[in-house]
């Protein structure tokens, strides 16, 4: 028989230590799903807070905190992050993903002639005689050579396929001399619209054709949709494995997002978040994108409209305001008569649409944002959040205050400057070279800039060394009075690339009620010499609270 003073004594005992830890009750814990803890956790809310301990359940931040959250939650999966920096992940707001044909070959870390020729020669006997082969992706700033593919060189590995590689960027491509015979093309072949077929000095095509190298590809036979749809879920995985939980893709044509609907319905695939941006063709088109864009979830969606201004520096073609350098008064070109790409960017405009404009050259840019206002002065939408993606030429001032003032945003590629850098240099000189892909002047203008890769490469932490550092390949500093913090950086490749996508309420940042989608680091990013930065490896990638990804 229980002493009843014994029994008073614990029940006071009992009362007294709820009152001062209300908490600190293990049968009352709180259950969640996961625990991350003793970790840096890189937040990347307004306060940019840094946390040690993470919370998650169904998929969403439960509540972040110090280690003394072990004791409130009780979960089926805690891990000790052993210090480790865990941060959202990468959202690269202006990329390009897609399935890849059996032709297909990736020369995106290709680093000679000689090298791009043992691929070819390889998929010539996959494929064997006289199918097409294709590939993406080399650029002869990586070459051993020092020079751009000739199809001279495509012709000795595989004299009896046609071959067609785009050059990395998209502008150009070099195609072997049995392309050029099917698609019916000669010395005495005058330029397709809006492009150049390049010769060498006797007036002889060289293999290398700019901005309209279709003349060659629309030959290639298409790919099966099977092929597609497969490749398609590995490349979009393959995401995960470089910390990147969310994109937007902005190639996709209306017609192909029916592939990225089924995978995206496939039960168990680790896939990261996608919006598929549609290019514009016409009005119909757009129409019925939009009366789908409603079926999207937190996991593939309908985005802005894609609409193309000008070129590239591949080319170069972007169209700039003053000459290119030792180019005569070459200045590049829009990618359509002005009026039609003003009646172009109205007309969406007033369908309701957000746009996601490439806009590259400072005349492309300036031309995109002074239509732009006059759409919004005459039509204004409130919240359009309409971009420009690249940006990489500096516009006026007098352009920015508009940008800022409209509401007109950027989505920009500092890793250009990293990995195009000598094309800018062959192509610009002076202030125009240094202020390339100008990160500080637009943001102290106040206008929203986003980070993203556009696959050159398509790692995240190429641009983030790149925005910090301003550096080129070589080493050489371009306008370090363009830098921004490593901070900003962080935040342009997360939470601001949330916002141009409507979602800044639910992904973006680690805070409680938002999508778990986070990653860890090998190292700091925030203390690491900045040298260091690509060198940071991803070791886990979870979406929505899931583990994706393990190194
Ligand atoms: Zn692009």
């Amino acid at each position: 028989m229980k002493n009843l003073s014994s029994v008073f004594l614990i029940s006071v005992l009992v009362a007294s230590l709820a009152a001062c830890q209300p908490e600190d009750d293990s049968v009352d814990k709180i259950s969640a799903d996961l625990i991350l803890s003793n970790g840096k956790i890189v937040s990347v809310d307004e306060a940019f807070r840094i946390f040690d301990t993470i919370v998650v359940t169904d998929g969403k931040v439960v509540e972040l905190g110090d280690a003394s959250l072990l004791e409130k939650y009780d979960a089926a999966t805690v891990r000790d992050l052993d210090g480790k920096t865990l941060m959202p992940g990468f959202i690269d707001s202006h990329t390009h993903i897609s399935g890849d044909p059996k032709r297909y070959i990736d020369l995106s870390e290709v680093t000679s002639i000689t090298e791009i020729q043992d691929l070819i020669r390889a998929k010539a006997l996959e494929l064997g005689q006289g199918e097409w082969i294709t590939g993406y992706g080399w650029s002869e700033d990586e070459l051993a050579e020092g020079r751009k593919p000739l199809r001279g060189d495509l012709d000795v590995a595989a004299p009896f396929n046609p071959v067609t590689l785009t050059r990395a960027g998209g502008h150009s491509a070099v195609v072997s001399t049995s392309a050029l015979g099917l698609a019916e093309i000669n010395n005495n072949t005058p330029d397709p619209e809006g492009g150049v077929i390049e010769r060498d000095e006797n007036g002889v095509a060289n293999g290398i054709i700019r901005e309209r190298q279709n003349i060659v590809g629309r030959l290639v036979p298409e790919s099966t949709y099977d092929e597609l749809l497969a490749s398609l879920e590995i490349n979009l995985g393959d995401l995960l494995a470089k910390g990147i939980t969310s994109i937007t893709d902005a190639s996709t044509a209306p017609d192909e997002y029916a592939m990225w609907e089924e995978l995206y319905a496939k039960p168990g695939v680790n896939l990261p978040r996608s919006a598929v941006q549609f290019q514009w063709f016409d009005l119909e088109g757009i129409e019925e994108a939009k009366a789908r864009s409603g079926e999207g979830s937190e996991f593939l969606k309908i985005g802005p409209i894609k609409v193309f201004a000008d070129g590239g520096f591949t080319g170069p073609a972007a169209f700039t305001k003053e000459p290119y350098l030792n180019q005569g008064d070459y200045r590049g070109y829009l990618n359509m008569p002005a009026q039609d790409l003003v009646d172009h960017i109205t007309e969406i405009h007033d369908a309701g649409w957000q746009m996601g404009i490439h806009a590259i050259g400072d005349a492309a840019i300036e031309l995109v944002v002074d239509t732009l206002v006059e759409a919004l002065l005459r039509n204004p939408r409130e919240d359009h959040r309409t971009y420009l993606n690249h940006f990489s030429m500096r516009p006026s001032d007098e352009t920015m205050e508009k940008m800022a003032e409209h509401g007109i945003h950027i989505t920009q590629q500092p890793n250009f400057t990293y990995t195009l850098e000598g094309r800018y240099v062959a192509n610009l000189d002076g202030w125009r070279l240094e202020h390339n892909n100008p990160l500080r002047s637009p943001m102290d203008h106040g206008i929203h800039v986003a980070i993203s890769s556009d696959i050159l490469p398509i790692g995240p932490l190429v641009g983030i060394y790149a925005a910090v550092t301003r550096k080129g390949m070589s080493g050489r500093v371009f306008g370090a009075d363009e830098a921004i913090t490593i901070e900003e950086a962080i935040q342009g490749y997360t939470i601001k690339g949330a916002y141009l996508g409507f979602e800044e309420d639910i992904k973006g940042s680690l805070e409680p009620g938002k999508l778990a989608d986070m990653i860890v680091l090998s190292d700091d990013i925030l203390t690491v010499d900045s040298e260091e930065i690509m060198n940071i490896e991803i070791e886990q990638t979870y979406v929505g609270g899931e583990l994706v990804y393990q190194n």
